[in-house]
């Protein structure tokens, strides 16, 4: 059988611990025996971050910019613990911070469904795709301790020198103040990331924020939304038969719990936080959750939500076969590939990428899954722990 072959390359970018390892798993057991694969390879392993300053982050990133996809493998996010365990010259910085840095994005999580592994909520048939505009807003506010009585005012200098100020409150006694900003630029950015990730998937798209309380503020977002829709995507909404709809966030609460799922929910900053932990731990298991990270100017970079399982790699460097599940890291690839086939007009492989996708899913629900899934399984046949090894073969098997 001859492989499939690619025309451009994948920026494919290696991570850290047990998921480095999964990694090659996937690459030696599901791919290259079936496809000619062409990737531009930055290891973005944390020794390789170390040596290079993190311009191997920054390389990548710029890379994204020029092929257009990218598949990234889990890394680790340096605290104090690492910088001496990797005897680190710095605390770099978040790999997937500074990636998003300079390509602009917005991160989309979606869950994978399995039968046999039910959401908390019944009705939810469908994925639930999270959008979270991961900037500004309480992330980035000023907050002060008021000691006493006292006035407290908003004031904008403009740059000739104009003030405008408002009154927040008069204290009688103590209490706290904080200031939140944001700013178009990422506003819209966000926007158009949601706009175009909706036509790319097929599916409607939810906006909620809490404008009838936050009328200058929150209003502003809903209206760059409007603005941007009527303008740009209408027409090309319609002509896929589906919706962009805006609604107060309690609102939104009460429909997503309500609905059968399968459409994407965009959330500001704080929303996007709490709801984006809310709808993955009632679909299931982290392990489960796929991100994809996409950037208005058509930039897609996609990974596993989840980190890098360093407990898990201590027991493999111990010569354990561990159980690590290796299907968001799996879909971060077909979702790239994918991807790519659709860009490049190769129907075979975008077709190739949805096979390892369903042989994946038919595996599980075969009864063939890693430990983090047998807890959860409510399928009729028994479940079967897998090491990631076997796991993986079950699923070439299938394939
Ligand atoms: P984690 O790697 O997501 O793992 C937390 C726990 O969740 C694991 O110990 C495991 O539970 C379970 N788990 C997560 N993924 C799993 C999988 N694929 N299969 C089975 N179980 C899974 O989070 P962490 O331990 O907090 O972080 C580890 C490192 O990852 C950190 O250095 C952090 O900086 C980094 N990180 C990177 C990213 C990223 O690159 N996108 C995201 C988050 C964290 P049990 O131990 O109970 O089995
Ligand atoms: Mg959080």
């Amino acid at each position: 059988m001859s492989k499939l072959q690619m025309t451009t390359p994948l920026v494919e970018m290696d991570g850290d611990e047990m998921t480095r390892i999964l990694w090659q798993q996937i690459k030696e057991v599901l791919l290259e025996p079936y496809v000619d694969l062409k990737t531009v390879y930055f290891d973005l392993g944390l020794p390789e971050r170390e040596k290079t300053k993190d311009q191997v982050t920054i390389d990548a990133a710029e890379a994204t910019k020029k092929y257009g996809v990218a598949v990234k493998c889990a890394t680790i996010t340096p605290n104090a613990q690492r910088v001496e365990e990797y005897h680190l010259s710095k605390m770099w910085k978040s790999p997937n911070g500074t990636i998003r840095g300079i390509l602009d994005g917005t991160v989309f999580r979606t869950p994978i469904m399995v039968n046999g592994i039910n959401p908390v909520v019944k009705n939810w048939k469908e994925p639930i795709t999270i959008a979270r505009h991961a900037f500004g807003d309480v992330y980035k506010a000023a907050e002060l301790s008021v000691p006493g009585a006292g006035k407290a005012e908003l004031v904008f200098t403009a740059a000739d020198g104009t003030e405008t100020r408002k009154t927040i409150n008069e204290f009688t006694g103590p209490g706290v103040l904080q200031g939140q900003f944001n700013v178009d630029a990422s506003i819209v950015s966000f926007a158009h990331s949601c706009f175009q990730y909706a036509l790319s998937t097929n599916q409607d798209l939810w906006f909620s924020s809490k404008d009838t309380i936050s009328k200058t503020y929150d209003h502003h977002f809903k209206d760059i939304f409007a603005d941007l829709y009527e303008a740009q995507y209408k027409k090309a909404f319609e002509e896929k038969g589906i919706t962009y709809f805006y609604t107060l966030i309690d609102d939104a609460v009460a429909r997503v719990i309500r609905s059968k799922g399968g459409f994407i929910w965009a959330c500001k900053n704080y929303d996007g936080d709490v709801m984006s932990d809310m709808v993955s731990t009632a679909f299931g298991s982290l392990a489960m959750m796929t991100s994809v990270l996409v950037s208005p100017h058509g930039y897609f970079e996609y990974e596993a939500a989840h980190g890098t399982v360093t407990k898990h790699y201590a027991r493999y460097l111990q010569g354990e076969q561990v159980s690590t599940n290796p299907m968001a890291t799996i879909f971060a690839w077909t979702g790239a590939l994918a991807k790519r086939g659709e860009l490049d007009n190769l129907p075979e492989l975008t077709a190739f990428a949805k096979k390892i996708e369903q042989a994946s899913i038919e595996t599980i629900e075969a009864g063939l899954m890693t430990g983090d899934l047998v807890g959860l399984w409510e399928g009729s046949v028994p479940a079967k722990k897998r090491t990631s090894l076997e796991f993986l073969q079950d699923i070439a098997s299938r394939l």
